[in-house]
């Protein structure tokens, strides 16, 4: 009996010990189940996050890629101009300075909108220069790049006050000389007098564009009123007047930047040009008055209400530490064209 019960205490020592490896192995088994799955979430998770690291890499240069395609597909345009549709000939005399690429940049990615333009681009220079050439042949607008240089004695001094001398007079004038010996009397076309570094908002080519004879509309920030612009007859509706603060006794007291001419009645008047010998301010009045009298002009932008370009005029860069280097030989941009 007692061996029988030592043989069954023998028995479930055994047993208890059975378990407890059991146990132990269980719980090794359970603990590396845990690690294996642990291990696979880990390394799921970190396939997934290089893949859409990745896939976010790749999404990024598409876009860019899209973008650049974009841009290229606004430079680009039909080299030929649609016949059905007026041209506008922007004219714009343009000189070296510390500001001139930026106020071309500006004013070729505006004209870079308007459609069916020509830009006669003149420069006051004995060669063309290559600033304007890159800026000009990586556009993709039409144009036709000129030089005109002012004459000695009418080529303004540094520092010397810009109402003394007319300025743009040769550079227009070759522009306008350009088009009478490559343009015909049928070509639809209007003609307009863009400065470098007036603001323009894309409406005022679009008023223009139907010229008749000459159209003129209100020019912000001129000739030292907030707007410079034509008075209307509120029963004719045509021009009876000026709103002019500056000189208003001249024939057209209004901004270069306030009218346009139709192609085909300028070519019909070969007299129509600018001149040094007129008083100063009289150089729209100049050329004005062999193309139209105050009767004949087309009033646009709303009936005279609208201001659709500003005659804003960019402060010469103070640089003064440039000029410093310049003394030592040296220079901030280099290589760099700015
Ligand atoms: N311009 C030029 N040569 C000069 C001065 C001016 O070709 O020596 C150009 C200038 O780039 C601009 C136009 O002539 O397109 C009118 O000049 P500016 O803007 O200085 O005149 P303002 O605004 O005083 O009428
Ligand atoms: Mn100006």
């Amino acid at each position: 009996m007692l061996q029988e019960i030592k043989q069954n205490n023998l028995n479930l020592t055994v047993s208890s010990q059975e378990m407890g490896m059991k146990r132990r192995l269980l719980l090794v088994l359970t603990i590396v189940i845990v690690i294996i799955w642990f291990t696979s979430l880990r390394n799921r998770g970190t396939i997934g996050l290089s893949e859409s690291v990745s896939s976010e890499l790749e999404i990024a240069a598409l876009k860019q890629n899209l973008a650049k395609l974009s841009s290229e597909c606004r430079s680009w345009k039909p080299s030929r101009l649609d016949p059905h549709l007026p041209v506008i000939y922007a004219i714009t005399p343009t000189y070296a300075r510390p500001v001139q690429k930026a106020e071309l940049t500006r004013l070729l990615h505006t004209l870079m909108l308007v459609p069916n333009l020509h830009w006669i681009i003149i420069e006051d220079a004995e060669v063309p220069s290559s600033l304007v050439a890159n800026l000009l042949k990586n556009s993709g607008i039409t144009y036709t790049h000129l030089t005109a240089t002012t004459p000695k004695e009418w080529k303004l001094k540094e520092k010397e006050s810009n109402w003394k001398k007319p300025r743009g007079v040769q550079q227009r004038n070759t522009a306008l000389q350009w088009i009478r010996n490559n343009l015909k009397a049928d070509d639809q076309g209007v003609i307009y007098f863009a400065d470098d570094d007036n603001s323009y908002s894309l409406e005022v080519f679009d008023e223009m564009r139907d010229t008749q004879v000459v159209s003129v509309w209100p020019v912000g920030l001129a000739g030292g009123l907030m707007v410079e612009m034509p008075v209307l007859d509120p029963k004719t509706g045509h021009v009876k007047g000026w709103n002019s603060a500056w000189r208003p006794e001249r024939p057209f007291p209004l901004d270069m930047a306030g009218f346009a001419i139709n192609l085909s009645h300028f070519l019909k008047h070969t007299e129509a040009k600018f001149s040094f010998n007129v008083e100063n301010g009289y150089q729209e009045s100049e050329i004005l008055r062999h193309l139209a009298t105050r009767d004949q002009l087309e009033p646009k932008a709303d009936n005279c209400t609208k201001v659709y370009v500003w005659h804003t005029r960019t402060e010469a860069p103070k640089l003064q530490a440039e000029k410093q280097l310049n003394k030592k030989g040296l220079k901030s941009h280099g290589g760099i064209e700015v």
